[in-house]
């Protein structure tokens, strides 16, 4: 998998792509990623990459011509051809869940571009982007965060990634569920013990609890997830 982000702020990156689940993954070639500053396809002295919106208003809004260059130099012009998939991140785009990360994992070549200011100019998107992607429903002042979440939850799902791939079958929302409470040592803290179940070395008592109280969770906190994970609502 090879993911390129498009973003005026490139060295927001440089760490995020070295460190932890993300940056092991690229250090053993499960991914290739690479940050690509906008601003070296604007073609004018003070690098331009921004104008005042048509209309009026506040703000500024990205311009068309620097992007859809820059999208066509990483990922080929839109169409049936393109190898790459075009994602720009936007708070107008379907949200994100962990279905679409999944999908989004299996994707050969990706290519994030970060919005800044209002938003972009709908030109440059009609042209140039497949497909537009919310982290949630607020506004946050760029897309390089959004970036670094959709390549953060697609990364971890690729074979290897994880150092037991049995963590992403059992977490939340990959079951339909919530994932319960964890406990490690020390057996009792401030005076909270860890349920007995978990040491006494019972597995099957231990799955049934665990099921057990990732049911009670999502039943208190997100009945809307019991909906669609094919467990009875009561
Ligand atoms: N004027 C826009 C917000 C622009 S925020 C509006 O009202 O919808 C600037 C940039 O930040 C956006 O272009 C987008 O790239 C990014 N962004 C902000 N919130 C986001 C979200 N929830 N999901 C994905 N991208 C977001």
């Amino acid at each position: 998998m090879r993911i390129d982000v498009l973003t005026l702020f490139p060295e927001l990156f440089e760490r995020f792509f070295a460190v932890s689940i993300v940056g092991n993954a690229a250090r053993e070639g499960l991914v290739e990623l690479a940050a690509h500053d906008l601003r070296d396809w604007t073609h004018d002295r003070h690098r331009t990459v921004d104008d005042a919106p048509y209309g009026g208003g506040p703000g500024m809004v990205m311009k068309p011509e620097p992007l859809v260059e820059a999208i066509e130099a990483l990922a080929g012009p839109k169409g049936p051809d393109r190898e790459a998939r075009v994602v720009l991140m936007s708070p107008q785009g379907r949200r994100l869940d962990q279905p679409a990360c999944e999908a989004l994992s299996e994707v050969p070549r990706l290519l994030l571009v970060c919005g800044r200011y209002e938003g972009v100019d709908q030109r440059a998107i009609e042209l140039a982007v497949d497909e537009e992607i919310s982290v949630g429903d607020y506004v946050l002042c760029g897309g390089e965060i959004p970036a670094m979440v959709v390549i953060e939850a697609a990364v971890r799902l690729r074979p290897g990634a994880l150092g037991n791939p049995e963590s992403a079958r059992t977490e939340s929302f990959s079951t339909g569920l919530l994932e319960g409470p964890q406990y490690t040592r020390p057996p009792v803290f401030h005076g909270l013990s860890v349920p007995e179940v978990l040491r006494s070395g019972d597995h099957a008592a231990v799955a049934e609890w665990r099921a057990d109280r990732a049911r009670e969770l999502t039943r208190c906190r997100r009945p809307d997830l019991l909906a669609t994970s094919g467990e009875e609502e009561s």
